[in-house]
């Protein structure tokens, strides 16, 4: 039984149904919901993690497996445009990527972007590392997609807030057993298990520019260093720039508040610097949405009196859900074991591994 259809909990789903396993994913929203963390239209897919080569190969394992759900669904999840890291010195995160990349056999490039986007502007900047084979998920659609595939292999798809009841689960009236309970419930799992998850609830601002033509296949990019990234027009959504600055906390049951003028202006100075053509553009649109953040973005993903709880995905979350999932299945059944750093020990905090390197 799994609480919470986010792209951790679905991807488990549609894991164990591909298994052959009897399933129950309980969700208190239908999946892809906008008041989940995965909801929302766009996610970015990339391998690079600095130095860390588990999270690098476990983004390649995931676009493997995400090409597999597209495959068995006929759905289009996945836009392969390349991700662009824009790097300010020579020994910084992107170095360290690029590194650890080529050492996993995974495509990486230096780039020449000076024709890669309309309008480009990079004094500031030192070079630029490309992922070829990196892009941009449909997320709330992905989601949907997984819940889907998991109930056409048998999964059985319920509707219903939850609450823990020992190793046991409580939805209305009932009290639901299972050999194994997952809650993989993003930014509700502080609130269901108090004192345990140590899960920070931020509030994060999206804009999307109406660039005009031109702006729908270049690369999506990220400014690690600054703390912004964004994609190209996809889905006719607009030019997207994501303020990547860790907000202000956000109770995951409060109503999503509009975006700001304040951050508006901050991603505006922002495009005036990088993408000088679209300073003036018109605001295509808005959106809010919450992280879910544990101090060193490590994800959860850990057993506890009889339970699993799965999480953390820090900002950077949604593209492992099908990998994560298969790691954690693996792990019941004998296989490697999860890393000590997905524990629910005390955790220090630590560079981001989501697009903002600073807070
Ligand atoms: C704006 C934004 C941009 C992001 N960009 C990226 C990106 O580019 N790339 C990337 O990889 N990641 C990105 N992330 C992070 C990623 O989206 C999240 O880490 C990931 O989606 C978290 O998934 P989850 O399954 O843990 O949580 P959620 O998606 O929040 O799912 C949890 C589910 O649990 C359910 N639930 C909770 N409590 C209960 C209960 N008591 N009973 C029943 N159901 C319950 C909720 O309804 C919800 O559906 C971004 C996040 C945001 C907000």
């Amino acid at each position: 039984m799994i609480v919470g259809a986010g792209t951790f909990g679905a991807s488990l789903a549609w894991h164990l149904a591909r298994r052959g396993d009897d399933v129950v994913l309980v969700d208190q929203f239908e999946p892809g919901d906008v008041r989940a963390t995965s909801g929302g239209e766009t996610r970015l897919i990339r391998c690079g993690h600095g130095t860390d080569a588990d999270y690098t190969a476990m983004a390649r394992r995931a676009r493997t497996l995400w090409c597999e759900l597209e495959a068995e669904t006929g759905a289009s999840l996945y836009t392969e445009t390349g991700v662009s890291w824009f790097a300010h010195s020579d020994d910084g995160w992107e170095a360290k990527s690029e590194a650890t990349l080529r050492a996993l056999g995974i495509p990486v490039e230096r780039q020449d972007l000076t024709r890669a986007y309309p309008s480009f502007a990079a004094d500031d900047l030192t070079w630029v590392l490309h992922e070829p084979e990196a892009g941009v998920l449909r997320a709330q659609f992905a989601v949907q997609t997984l819940a889907r595939a998991a109930a056409a292999r048998g999964a059985r798809v319920v509707r219903g807030r939850a609450a823990p009841d020992g190793d046991r689960v409580r939805l209305g009236d009932e009290v639901l057993e299972a050999d194994r309970v997952v809650w993989s419930c993003g930014g509700w799992l502080a609130k269901l298990f108090p004192g345990l998850v140590d899960v920070r609830v931020t509030f994060q601002e999206l804009f999307f520019l109406d660039g005009g033509s031109g702006w729908e296949r270049v690369p999506a990019w990220i400014d690690y260093d600054r703390g912004v990234y964004g994609t190209g027009d996809l889905d006719d959504l607009g030019v997207k720039f994501a303020w990547d600055q860790e907000g202000p906390p956000l109770d995951p049951d409060a109503d999503l508040p509009p975006a700001t003028a304040e951050t508006e202006q901050l991603m505006r100075g922002y495009v005036a610097d990088r993408f000088p053509a679209l300073a003036t553009a018109r605001l295509k649109g808005t959106k809010t949405c919450r992280y879910e953040i544990t101090p060193d973005s490590h994800f959860i993903a850990a057993a506890h009196d009889g339970v699993w709880l799965v999480g953390g995905g820090s900002g950077h979350g949604f593209k492992h859900g099908p990998a994560l999932a298969e790691r954690i299945v693996a792990a019941w059944h004998g296989g490697a074991p999860l890393p000590h750093h997905f524990g629910l020990h005390t955790r220090e905090r630590a560079p981001s591994l989501r697009s903002a390197g600073s807070n």
